[in-house]
């Protein structure tokens, strides 16, 4: 569910759920306030009529009182006269009655008509005049001058239908929806102010409401106690249970309006909260995206000191720390890849020692983040370090360094040292041979301190150090004897002929002389005869001694051949090369050579065949042929001797 669709749901939940409850109840308080009103405003009006009907009958009272006392007019006069007359006046009365009736206009007292006039005694009706349908009568006694009761005069001064109408009139001014007034005699009626009643409907609708018209009427009732005789007066009103609808349609408009109202406002608020809160989240959805894409510089926007703030910074200190982390592995990414490299030419050169060392103290430093480091081998014999390679700058952790390599090597073991600011580590350098002699030691430097980690790595780089150097120690040894003979030490015939022809080339592109001095044992198959094939090679060996010591760093001596031996003379002229042969002839003819059979010693004698190429046709297969053919002579001439080449 999207964040928009949560917020909406909660907005629905919060506020439309609790606002739809409230109108409800709000609707039903309303419509019960309305109902309560309307029963009372019924109630009101019921009592109106009542009142009414009183009022009437207090009228008729009045009329009543002139009537039967005072004066009054000739009609009024007559019918009391006749009253009084009792029996005998019976008619006359009647006959007053009727024109009282009749000829209202000379009613002296009353504003009002007298509707009709009943005099009763016991139960026989003696004078009778007027409309049937009056009600509310008044009722006095009535007596003769001689004081005797001659019965009941009744007399009303409104009839049914007025009553009602006036009734309606006076309620509907009140109040727009009036009473309706229906008054029986029994079941007849005698005014009403609906144009159709059932009687019947209506003398049932005690507690419910009758409906007339799709109309619902509260109806109430009350008789009149006081009636003409021979009648049972009931007046019933029927007041509209609809109330006043204008009134509650208002209300409802009102309370609808406000709810209204309130809806939009929370509505305003829940859309601008929510476009607040989206805002904000779609800037951290577009910061984290292009952060995702590698990005670093997309920055959340930080205003505010709410919780969005707070987490757009830490968002913000992330990217950074992100940034950082990335710079740092790249740049790591780049030692490695350094390291590789070096490892690569490494691999390619011919590895020697020093380049190894060289090797592991820049792979260690780099690997451990030093600053510096180094690599002491002991020198041979002596025990003294010296040091082999070195990376980076020692100045200031010289004296760090060197603690810790003096306890390296003491203990045999890595030690570890700190010096101020400046910590130290050291690893024995053992030798490949089975003694395992400590031979050396490789030691980095830093200002800080090392972890764990950099200690591990630097402890495995010095260990591989030992198993390469064995490595390196070997191939050295292959390569120097493929071009070393094995007996005497000298360069072998192989290395001879390059020798030589590197020099040919040399002399040639320089125009410099190349001497060559062939040497070959004078009768040495009679060493080996008389004293053995073994002191013949120690013969050999004093041989080639002679002609190594006596060699400069430019010459090449090397055996040439069983027991023939040669000098190449780099730079060297006819001249000086035969005074080199001469004087290697003579130190080999001073040799005393101790014999294996410990009797003594034996001396030999050697001879020489002097030889130089010469610049630009120096040719090396001319220049050996040459030393040959002296050799050669030099031989048939005695022996012992050195002899030019012509
Ligand atoms: P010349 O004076 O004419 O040079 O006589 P020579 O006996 O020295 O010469 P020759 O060529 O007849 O003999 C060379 C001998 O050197 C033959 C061989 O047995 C011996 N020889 C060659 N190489 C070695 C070696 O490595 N050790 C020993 N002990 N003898 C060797
Ligand atoms: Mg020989
Ligand atoms: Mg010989």
């Amino acid at each position: 569910m999207s964040f928009r669709n949560r917020l909406t749901l909660f907005f629905v939940l919060i506020v439309i759920v609790p606002m739809l409850a409230v109108t409800f109840l709000l609707f039903r308080l309303i419509d019960e306030s309305e109902r309560g009103q309307t029963a009372a405003a019924i109630a009101q009006q019921h009592s109106t009529a009542s009142q009414l009907f009183g009022e009437q009958r207090r009228l008729a009272a009045a009329a009543l009182a002139e009537v039967a006392g005072g004066s009054g007019t000739p009609a009024i006069e007559d019918f009391r006269s006749a009253l009084q007359d009792g029996r005998r006046g019976r008619a006359r009365a009647q006959a007053a009655a009727q024109r009282i009736i009749a000829g209202q206009r000379e009613l002296p007292v009353s504003s009002r008509r007298i509707e009709r006039i009943v005099v009763v005694r016991g139960r026989e009706v003696i004078v009778q005049a007027g409309v049937r349908t009056a009600i509310a009568p008044a009722i006095a006694p009535v007596q003769s001058r001689s004081r005797r009761d001659l019965g009941d005069l009744a007399l009303s001064v409104t009839d049914a239908p007025t009553y009602a109408k006036r009734v309606r009139t006076l309620t509907t001014e009140s109040d727009r929806t009036g009473l309706h007034v229906v008054v029986l005699n029994g079941s007849r009626i005698l005014g009403s102010t609906l144009p159709t009643v059932d009687i019947e409907a209506l003398e049932a609708a005690r507690n419910e409401p009758l409906t007339i018209d799709d109309v619902d009427y509260r109806v109430r009732s009350f008789s009149d106690a006081g009636a003409f005789t021979n009648q049972n007066v009931r007046v019933f009103t029927l007041g509209s249970l609809a109330g006043n609808a204008g009134s509650a349609s208002d209300n409802r408009t009102f309370a609808a309006a406000i709810l209204l109202g309130f809806l939009l406002l929370a509505l305003a608020c829940a859309m601008l909260v929510s476009r607040t809160l989206q805002r904000e989240i779609a800037g951290f959805l577009t910061a984290a995206r292009k952060l995702a894409a590698g990005d670093f510089s997309a920055q959340v926007p930080t205003t505010g000191r709410d919780e969005f703030a707070a987490l757009g910074e830490e968002f913000n200190k992330m990217s950074g720390e992100l940034e950082r982390r990335l710079a740092e592995l790249s740049q790591e990414r780049g030692r490695v890849q350094s390291s590789m490299r070096r490892l690569g030419e490494a691999v390619a050169s011919n590895l020697d020692r020093d380049a190894l060392l060289e090797l592991v103290v820049r792979t260690a430093v780099d690997g451990v983040g030093a600053d510096a480091g180094r690599a002491c081998v002991r020198v041979n014999g002596s025990g003294s370090l010296e040091e082999r390679s070195r990376v980076g700058n020692l100045n200031g952790f010289e004296t760090a360094l060197q603690s810790v390599e003096t306890e390296a090597l003491s203990s045999g073991s890595a030690r570890e040292t700190t010096h101020g600011a400046t910590t130290a580590i050291a690893h024995p350098l053992r030798g490949a041979d089975a003694l395992h002699e400590v031979v050396g030691v490789v030691s980095v430097a830093r200002n800080g301190r090392f972890t764990a980690g950099d200690r591990e790595l630097f402890s495995y780089l010095a260990g591989q150090v030992a198993r390469s150097m064995e490595n390196v120690e070997l191939h050295e040894t292959t390569a120097r004897r493929s071009v070393t003979d094995e007996l005497t030490g000298l360069s072998n015939r192989r290395a001879f002929d390059d020798a030589l022809a590197a020099e040919v080339e040399r002399a040639k592109r320089f125009g410099t002389d190349l001497g060559l001095v062939l040497i070959d044992i004078d009768d040495f198959k009679r060493v080996n005869d008389t004293y053995g094939h073994p002191q013949g090679d120690v013969v050999l060996r004093e041989v080639a001694r002679v002609l190594r010591d006596s060699s400069r760093e430019v010459d090449h001596p090397a055996r040439y051949g069983g027991e023939e031996l040669a000098a190449v003379l780099p730079g060297t002229d006819l001249e000086g090369a035969f005074q080199r042969a001469e004087r290697i002839r003579e130190e080999i003819a001073q040799l005393r050579i101790p014999r294996l059979d410990g009797s003594g010693s034996l001396s030999v004698t050697a001879s020489c065949g002097v030889a130089i190429a010469r610049g630009t046709s120096a040719d090396s297969r001319g220049l050996v042929q040459a030393a040959d053919s002296a050799l050669y002579v030099a031989k048939r001439s005695g022996k012992n001797k050195s002899v030019r080449a012509r």
